[in-house]
């Protein structure tokens, strides 16, 4: 067992994502000498956009929740101090956050729950009771997810047993249709899972959420990371870039440091790793991990990656979308196995818009350039790359008619993501917390070795929603509670 309020040491931090930036802000606001490292050469994972053709893509962030003032990011944010150096717009101020476009119907997601209920109520009017079941449990989560219960709260988030239940079992015990099934199962494909797989409170967390408020980066997507190393630098945080660690080095029982591919050695008494669980296992010695744990690592299941295509066309031509469009096609039991995700924001080139896709895709499509690196996977790929695109261009001709001036700006796949951070089979969101699977990434949240701690989108839920509470929880567990609450919680409350 760790002691309450041990001496965190020198700390050296693995991966500069949202979760290994966030607990770097934290800890460095604390006092503490810290050092991340990241194996790119720019930081910031997958928050960070990128440049191609001279236009601005994201990456890993077309929309976030609860930013409005008082609001659980916000709050986490000005906590940190990065609010104020990332431009942003808020959405659905009038009209949806999204549209969800069915083949005979849409359905349209407001910003807030009584209003979401109404449009609900309205499309479904023979299935109020369901219907309000379903909003009173979202309200209650909600409410607690408002107050930052599950920091702020002594007690915690009471999560009952039936909490991590499927909210697809759920759903077919209250008796909704498959039409109803279909609209509420949109939300937990933005963290990997289908409804069936996703654990209530998950579900209702990552809808609380966007309903709160939603929000789009706005201008240039390297902003948000660039805001996010600018604070823990001015905080005196080290940041090494384009070395990755190789190898945690150890003393019997103990961390001592890290070793980076350069041959660099940084000696640390703490260790966090902001990357998949599944990174870290091969860099420790033979031994160290028990071999139950090891196993338990090697066994966890992640979601699935993305296809992403993203196309510049004529701004005097398109209207850009001040909401998201999710194109599904649902199954006859109403699940989403297929679905894509389309956005048209202002480009960052005079007279043009990005219109940015993207459709889960499983690594095993891409089988025969698996063993291929980013930028060396030859044309045959480039040819499957285009040939799939070609179907996404076509589906979003069907919606907003023929695409003026397009201009295909940048298309990648699992094996992009899978190259750029890291990810496992070049998983989106990390390991599939699903209701079976649940139990089993519990003891992730332990440390794993005397002076080792897991954080980033792994560790308590994916998005940067999750991924930022997750590297609070984290330094609570470094720290011990006691300190915690004096030295963080009062200044969030
Ligand atoms: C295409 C896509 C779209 C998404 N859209 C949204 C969205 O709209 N809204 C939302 O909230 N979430 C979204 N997400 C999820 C969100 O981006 C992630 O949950 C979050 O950014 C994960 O942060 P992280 O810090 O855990 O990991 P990462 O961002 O993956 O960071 C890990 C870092 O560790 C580095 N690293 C790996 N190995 C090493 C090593 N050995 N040494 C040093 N460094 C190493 C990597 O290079 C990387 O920089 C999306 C994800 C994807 C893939």
């Amino acid at each position: 067992m760790l002691k309450q309020n041990r001496d965190p040491g020198k700390i050296l931090i693995i991966g500069s994502g949202v979760g290994g930036l966030t607990a770097g802000i934290i800890l460095a606001k604390l006092g503490h000498s810290v050092t991340i490292v990241e194996k790119n050469a720019g930081a910031g994972g997958l928050m960070r956009g990128y440049r191609r053709r001279g236009f601005d893509c994201p990456v890993g962030v077309h929309y976030l929740g609860s930013l409005a003032s008082g609001q659980p990011l916000r709050r986490l944010w000005d906590y940190l101090g990065v609010t104020g150096n990332i431009p942003l717009e808020r959405m659905g101020t009038a009209g949806p956050i999204d549209r969800y476009i069915f083949d005979d119907f849409h359905f349209d997601l407001p910003e807030g729950l009584p209003a979401f209920a109404e449009n609900l109520m309205r499309a479904f009017p023979g299935e109020s009771k369901q219907i309000t079941a379903v909003t009173r449990q979202l309200r209650e989560v909600s409410d607690s997810f408002a107050r930052l219960d599950m920091l702020l709260s002594p007690e915690g988030v009471p999560v009952s047993v039936e909490s991590f239940s499927s909210m697809g079992e759920h759903l077919v015990r209250l008796g909704c249709s498959e039409r109803l099934k279909s609209v509420l199962g949109v939300p937990s494909t933005l963290i990997g899972l289908s409804l069936q797989e996703c654990p209530l409170f998950y579900y209702y967390l990552v809808l609380s959420s966007y309903l709160l408020s939603s929000w789009r980066l706005r201008g240039d997507s390297l902003r948000m990371a660039e805001a996010f190393v600018g604070r823990f630098r001015k905080l005196g945080g080290q940041l090494v870039v384009a070395d990755g660690v190789e190898r945690i080095l150890t003393e019997p029982g103990r961390i001592t440091g890290g070793r980076l591919h350069s041959g660099r050695e940084i000696d640390a008494d703490t260790i966090i790793a902001a990357v998949h669980p599944q990174n870290i296992t091969p860099m420790l010695p033979a031994d160290v991990l028990r071999s139950d744990q090891a196993e338990r690592i090697d066994r966890l299941e992640n979601t699935k990656g993305l296809f992403v295509v993203t196309l510049a066309v004529d701004g005097s031509a398109h209207e850009t979308l001040p909401y998201n469009l999710f194109r599904l096609h649902p199954e006859a039991d109403g699940s989403l196995a297929r679905g894509s995700f389309h956005q048209i924001r202002e480009g960052s080139q005079p007279g043009t818009h990005l219109l940015t896709m993207m459709a889960t895709s499983g690594i095993e499509e891409w089988h025969p350039w698996e063993r291929t690196r980013s930028g060396q996977r030859g044309e045959d790929y480039e040819q499957e790359k285009r040939n799939r695109a070609g179907a996404f261009i076509a589906e979003a001709t069907a919606l907003f008619g023929p695409l003026k001036g397009k201009q295909i700006v940048d298309i990648y796949t699992p094996l992009t993501i899978r190259d750029w951070v890291g990810s496992p089979g070049g998983s989106a969101y990390g390991i599939r917390r699903s209701s079976s699977q649940l139990m089993k990434t519990a003891f992730l949240s332990r440390p794993a070795l005397k002076g080792l701690f897991f954080a980033g989108q792994n560790i308590l839920a994916p998005g940067i929603m999750g991924t930022t509470l997750g590297a609070f929880q984290v330094i609570r567990r470094i720290i011990g509670q006691e300190r915690f609450s004096r030295e963080v919680l009062e200044e969030l409350r």
